[in-house]
């Protein structure tokens, strides 16, 4: 077990039994949470082949469509991107390398929404992301109903604090939802919007013009095939085509933070997770010693979380540091390590874990479960000096703070605006941030907000005929706020 710097949000690592965030040097937030180094070191390689690289020869790849908007990747960010780039009249096009929508919030098995209130109950991720939660079917989402949001009642607070959504003393919403809901209401919605959906799609390589991007390359059972278009999202998560077409990108990381690590979540059926609840709240020493055993048995062992239902069981841990996401020698030893860690715990909370005695083996995340590879060097970033309630002049959106003692984030355009590159924004958990601001900026909600931003402003830049970095900013916050985005009163009254 390490300490873990955790300038966060994210609910995957507060617990109810959480310890109190504690100011470290520097005045960074410190949370305890565990990280772990896998134990199944070394990792097994191929033997480094004798020639170096082999030539490629160069081809002619058919055009499978021009759009507008090329949005690259369908997760949360590339979701929200499409529908408000089609909302605007764009002609949009979607391409995602797996089956659905959604991303890790889907296949991944991250079905922990984050904070979307502030500390004092206030609502501040709206737009894409009240639409969407409020589309879900009755019974796919889980959390405080809103009059409840902010609130500090001991006993308000002591209930939801075990079930996802209370910190810092204070109900925020922060819900868990059903993953096969949210694949459809996305898929659902981005069709309204007018977009195209390509499955089964893997964006390879940009398509460049100079020094912009007009296109992507991707590869498909049909081949390799290009669409052609005036902007292109880059919402892989990974920078994946803007770091082909030689943008700047960080990889630096914090390794006290979760931020970096990877994991394969993975859901347990048949559970009675209320009874868990009760007997952890009830009895802590004898929870404390299932832990101890727990561990002792399996050095991975982790504490499972509640999902929108009583009967299924959510593990987004163990969360693994020292691995790349961009090698994928490790991805394949992170997906190794938590199918084995999926079936010790199974066996482990069957045998001793109050309401798991019937626990079968749900699903294991389809995603692999990356919260960090590369970071976009932006025109603008978002950073720890931003955290003290300035207004940003070009904000795209706003988000809640740490906890308490911070003040609202105002996000920037620039931060999913690359330096050196036209035709592309960036949007999601590879926007341009510093490593504390990107431990929550990499967060679900975070993600719809500056993926709705990219959707927007491309669609603004396509209909003026300017690059993503010309773009009229208040343009874009006009639009933003019509599409029911919240921003600051000092940012909506600049741009009415
Ligand atoms: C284990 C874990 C726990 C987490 N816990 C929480 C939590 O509790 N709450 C919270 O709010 N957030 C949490 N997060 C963070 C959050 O899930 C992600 O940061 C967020 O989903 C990122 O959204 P995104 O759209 O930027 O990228 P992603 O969700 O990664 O989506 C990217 C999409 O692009 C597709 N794609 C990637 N490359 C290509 C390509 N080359 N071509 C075509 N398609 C491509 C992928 O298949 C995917 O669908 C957690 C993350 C992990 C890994």
């Amino acid at each position: 077990m390490s300490t873990d710097a955790d300038a966060r949000t994210a609910p995957e690592d507060r617990q109810a039994s959480a310890p109190a965030a504690q100011e470290a040097e520097g005045g960074r937030l410190i949370f305890q949470s565990e990280v772990f180094r896998a134990p199944d070191a070394p990792r097994p390689r191929s033997p480094v082949p004798a020639q170096a690289s082999i030539a490629e020869p160069a081809r002619d790849v058919p055009v499978h469509a021009e759009c507008d908007v090329l949005v690259v990747g369908g997760g949360p960010a590339g979701t929200a991107a499409a529908v408000a780039a089609g909302r605007l009249g764009a002609r949009v096009l979607l391409l995602e390398r797996y089956n659905h929508l959604g991303g890790l919030s889907t296949g991944g098995l991250v079905i922990w929404i984050d904070r979307m209130t502030d500390w004092s109950g206030q609502r501040v991720i709206r737009g894409f992301a009240e639409e969407y939660l409020d589309r879900l079917p009755k019974g796919a989402l889980a959390g405080p109903p809103r009059e409840a949001w902010g609130s500090r009642d001991a006993a308000t607070v002591a209930w939801w604090a075990q079930r996802t959504a209370a910190y810092h003393g204070t109900v925020t919403f922060s819900p868990t939802c059903d993953p096969e809901a949210m694949k459809l209401t996305a898929q659902e919605m981005v069709l309204e919007a007018g977009a195209e959906i390509l499955f089964h799609c893997w964006g390879a390589m940009p398509v460049m013009e100079g020094s912009a991007v007009r296109g992507a390359i991707f590869e498909s059972k049909q081949g390799r095939r290009a669409v052609l278009a005036r902007v292109v999202v880059d919402a892989t998560g990974d920078g994946d085509l803007f770091h082909r077409a030689g943008a700047a990108a960080s990889t630096e990381i914090d390794d006290r933070d979760i931020h970096h690590t990877m994991n394969t979540p993975w859901l347990f059926g048949g559970v009675d997770m209320p009874r868990f609840l009760r007997w952890r709240a009830e009895t802590p020493e004898q929870f404390a010693e299932f832990m101890r055993r727990g561990k002792a048995a399996h050095p991975l062992f982790d504490k499972p979380f509640v999902s929108w239902r009583d009967d299924i069981a959510l593990f987004m841990g163990p969360r693994l540091a020292g691995f790349s996401a961009i090698d994928v020698a490790d991805q394949t030893q992170v997906e190794i390590t938590s199918h084995r860690a999926m079936a010790h715990h199974l066996e482990f909370y069957r045998a001793h874990g109050p309401g798991f005695e019937n626990a079968y083996a749900m699903l294991t995340a389809p995603q692999l479960g990356v919260r960090h590879s590369r970071r976009l060097e932006g025109v603008g970033r978002v950073t720890r000096d931003g955290w003290d309630g300035r207004v940003q002049a070009d904000e795209i959106g706003v988000s809640p703070p740490l906890s308490p003692k911070f003040q609202n984030v105002s996000v920037p355009y620039g931060a999913i605006v690359p330096q050196g590159l036209d035709g592309l924004l960036a949007p999601g958990r590879h926007l341009s941030s510093d490593v504390t601001s990107h431990s929550f900026m990499r967060e679900i909600p975070q993600c719809w907000l500056t993926g709705q931003a990219a959707g927007v402003a491309a669609a603004l830049a396509v209909q003026a005929g300017v690059e993503p970095r010309a773009v009229d900013v208040r343009a874009v916050q006009r639009a933003l706020a019509a599409q029911g985005v919240h921003l600051n009163p000092q940012a909506a009254q600049a741009a009415a």
